[in-house]
């Protein structure tokens, strides 16, 4: 884990710019709060993730691109056609039967955004950060990812200088899908290891 040296954060003056011009916007009349939320779960859920779920919908359907993901994820994510920028180098932890990782930041918010995009309002909260190191297995049960009594559940904790992203284990059913199809599959929190990758029934 990074010690606090390098560990800073320029987001914050861009969120009180935003929360002041959201205040205007809808004081004014202009747009809702709705709206507002709307978007940002957009940006949040769908669009934000979208270059994750493209990289490991590759790792799923190509065995040599993941041999080099799960190697060199900083180098081999280069090899998707996206715009992305890599904000620190990265290290992409696949999920297999028996073992579940899990991402985390405990020292603030850091996150793979070039892949995931705006990070989720829980995994900067402190007792996201906190209790997922202790007590991984509670934590997700209560976000609704009930995992088997026998699995290893690995916690990695990101830094300014090093992110994670977790490659879910491919949902069965999908067999002959195009690696286009089963990009649908694959969700944020799967990718950050709070969630599984939705079924093709549930698309
Ligand atoms: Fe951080």
């Amino acid at each position: 884990m990074s010690g606090n040296g390098g560990h800073k954060h320029s987001h914050s003056e861009n969120e009180l710019r935003a929360e002041a011009l959201e205040a205007v916007l809808t004081e004014k009349g202009i747009v809702t709060a709705e709206a507002i939320e709307a978007v940002i779960r957009l940006f949040e859920e769908d669009i934000g993730p979208m270059n994750g779920a493209r990289v490991v919908a590759r790792a799923w359907t190509d065995p040599a691109f993941r041999a080099r993901l799960l190697d060199d994820a900083t180098t081999a994510v280069g090899e998707i056609e996206m715009v992305m920028i890599l904000e620190a180098p990265l290290v992409v932890v696949p999920n297999e039967p028996g073992v579940h990782n899990v991402v985390v930041c405990t020292l603030c918010s850091c996150y793979p955004s070039g892949l995931l995009g705006i990070s989720p309002s829980w995994y900067k909260d402190p007792a996201y950060r906190s209790r997922v190191v202790r007590e991984p297995r509670n934590v997700l049960s209560e976000m609704g990812l009930e995992l088997e009594p026998g699995w290893e559940v690995r916690v990695w904790d990101s830094s300014a200088e090093l992110r994670y992203m977790v490659l879910p284990e491919r949902p069965p059913g999908c067999d002959d899908w195009s690696a286009e199809r089963l990009a649908a599959l694959v969700t944020r929190d799967s990718m950050i290891g709070t969630g599984r990758p939705r079924l093709p029934s549930e698309i």
